[in-house]
């Protein structure tokens, strides 16, 4: 049995014993809370499990290191939505020491998809149409600096109302322990 075949497998028992039941909410967060944190795999569990979060809680958005790319990408999208549709009215950002893009060089990414035989005539026609693989893939030399960039990119949106409060965080990828930036 593959991975997949595992989830699958395991989905199928998990719905027939009701386990769901445990976790019947709302879309709308409880603590008006929304979290920008990274994909991180050891925050999967740890991260609501230290802040006392339950399911239907708070909105999470996660991605590689917990950041913006762009002041109109998907994350902005999705506080927006979190802020008029859901009712939030607090935005945590929670960056973590030991982070995978902390220090990632996009050159040798690129490296990486060549090995993987995307060509090179690919990637000069994606950076031909305008993509700037050096600023697009590049991660950040230090966690609390990139996590207060992000805290000023949504305090100063224009699209994000004065009275939403927004705080930054790092959390210590083995104990949880969360300090205030
Ligand atoms: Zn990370």
């Amino acid at each position: 049995m593959n991975r997949i075949e595992e989830i699958l497998e395991f989905n199928k028992s998990f719905v027939e014993n009701k386990d769901y039941e445990n976790y019947i909410t709302t879309k709308y967060p409880n603590k008006k809370i929304a979290i920008l944190s990274c994909m991180d795999t050891r925050l999967i569990e740890l991260l609501p499990a230290a802040l006392n979060l339950k399911n239907g809680d708070a909105k999470i958005i996660k991605n590689a290191g917990g950041i913006i790319t762009h002041p109109f990408g998907s994350v902005i999208r999705s506080l927006l939505v979190a802020i008029y549709e859901l009712n939030v009215e607090d935005i945590m950002v929670i960056g973590h020491y030991d982070c995978g893009m902390q220090g990632l060089d996009s050159e040798k990414l690129v490296n990486k998809m060549l090995a993987r035989q995307i060509s090179q005539d690919k990637i000069n026609m994606i950076k031909y149409c305008g993509v700037d693989f050096k600023n697009w893939l590049k991660g950040f030399d230090d966690a609390e600096t990139s996590v207060l960039e992000t805290v000023n990119i949504i305090r100063n949106h224009p699209l994000i109302p004065s009275d939403v409060n927004v705080h930054g965080f790092i959390m210590d990828p083995n104990t949880g322990k969360l300090e205030k930036l």
